[in-house]
């Protein structure tokens, strides 16, 4: 049977890292089954369509390229998607179980006659759970009275409003979108004794569930979304890479057999599958999703750093079509680790007044004979006439020699005096992005800063 997938969330405004993974989840067991992956919004609570709880959701999906094949504006045989827009089949549903005598009315809610068995899930990661919901819910805890209290074990499934309860329409919209494999958060392993319930009333087989471990915090608490990199926003906002976004996830709670840690989405297509998944919770670590995209940048086309850097160079007021700009990527995409990252270390190449660090220059100022190096420098420079890597590091060293000194005395003033502090980018292919003219005036007007 082809694999049928699909991610459910609810309109919240937010895709939380937690959701996304779910998706991601879902969205490459079914490419590496050559399946198809379903989104559902589960709307049913927010009485109408909730454009702005979904828009964030959609926009965050898309994003990671977490493309869905049937779904809201694309359609499906299965549509609507919108569970707010499924009431008919919802009451078809019901009348099936009324005809067979499997529900009853209670204070103006529908009840379903919950069997006295035992249902097990036989979950593909959490193993078998075995629960008997009749027994499990003949009890219930008064905590006024401070004891178990008998009660209906019989599962609302319609509220007296005539709205439909989370498990009755997840199994009735998994039903009718034939979906085989339920792959979703441990959260709702509880819940899925009750699916099977209903499952076994409407005579059909249920999917496949495989619940993820949760993604915590390093110190083991639920992640809010106020943690740091809880919403996919802030990935999007602070220059990630989405399929590094999405290699971070995968390896929150999956891992590949061998050690590779960095994988293209054709990669992880490829491997993921449910046997690779943890059964432990996973524990959410911002900075090595930072080394991640770090790689990701590392590794990325020059043409699409290039489109994707873009913004944030002009963010930065640094023109995104500047010739040297490619250049400037490339000695930048060594160091950053985010988009957002790259146009303060290339940027002294890109504006006309440098800002100096004034511990940076004080340093290279109290050096002695300063400016004897800062003039040997700047001639020697001067003097080059085929402005490349290679010239400028024999003219600085001969620049050193004649002073006597090694060329690392000299890289230090040279880098403050053309780039305004200690740290950045590698200096000589620096200096040859920024232009001979660049160069020798900076070098100049900072020894007449540093001495007159
Ligand atoms: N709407 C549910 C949620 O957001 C999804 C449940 C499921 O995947 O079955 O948690």
């Amino acid at each position: 049977m082809p694999v049928r997938t699909r991610f459910a969330p609810s309109p919240t405004g937010f895709l939380h890292i937690g959701g996304a993974r779910t998706a991601l989840y879902n969205w490459l067991f079914a490419r590496h089954h050559g399946g198809t992956f379903v989104l559902r919004v589960e709307d049913t609570d927010t009485a109408r369509h909730n454009e702005e709880g979904l828009g964030k959701i959609l926009e965050g999906l898309r994003w990671l390229g977490l493309t869905w094949d049937e779904g809201p504006g694309v359609g499906g045989d299965a549509a609507p998607y919108y569970q707010s827009e499924r009431q008919e089949i919802y009451d078809r549903y019901l009348a099936k179980l009324q005809s067979e005598d499997k529900v009853y009315e209670d204070d103006g809610a529908m009840r379903f006659r919950v069997p006295d068995r035992t249902f097990t899930v036989e979950d593909q990661i959490c193993g078998s759970v075995s629960v008997n919901l009749h027994e499990q819910g003949s009890n219930r805890w008064d905590a006024e009275l401070k004891q178990d209290v008998e009660s209906n074990p019989d599962l609302v499934v319609r509220r007296p409003d005539g709205s439909y309860i989370f498990h009755f329409v997840n199994v009735v919209d998994d039903i009718e979108m034939g979906i085989t494999h339920v792959i979703r958060g441990e959260d709702h392993l509880s819940n899925t004794p009750k699916h099977l319930a209903l499952f076994d009333a409407f005579g059909v087989a249920p999917p496949i569930y495989a619940h993820i471990p949760l993604n915590l915090n390093q110190d083991g608490t639920k992640m809010s979304k106020r943690d740091q990199g809880a919403l996919i926003h802030e990935y999007i906002e602070n220059g990630f890479l989405p399929d590094a976004v999405n290699n971070y996830m995968a390896m929150l709670g999956w891992s590949s057999k061998d050690d590779q840690e960095i994988f293209s989405m054709e990669d992880l297509q490829g491997r993921f599958d449910l046997d690779g998944i943890n059964r432990s919770n996973s524990k959410f670590d911002y900075e090595k999703c930072l080394w991640v995209n770090g790689e990701h940048l590392k590794r990325l086309e020059p043409s699409a750093l290039l489109a994707a850097a873009a913004p944030f160079f002009e963010a930065s007021g640094i023109d995104p079509t500047d010739p040297r700009l490619p250049q400037g990527l490339e000695l930048a995409r060594e160091r950053a680790q985010r988009l957002s990252d790259m146009p303060g270390l290339v940027k002294p190449a890109f504006v006309k007044e440098l800002d100096y660090d004034a511990d940076a220059v004080a340093k290279v100022a109290s050096r002695e004979g300063i400016a004897e190096v800062l003039s040997a420098l700047g001639s020697a420079l001067s003097g080059v006439d085929d402005w490349s890597d290679e010239s400028i590091k024999s003219a600085i060293h001969a620049a050193a020699d004649g002073l006597g000194q090694k060329m690392g005395a000299f890289m230090l003033p040279c880098r403050v005096a053309t780039m305004g502090g200690t740290s950045g980018p590698d200096l000589v292919p620096m200096l040859t992005m920024m232009g001979k003219d660049l160069v020798v005036n900076r070098i100049s007007g900072f020894a007449q800063r540093i001495t007159g």
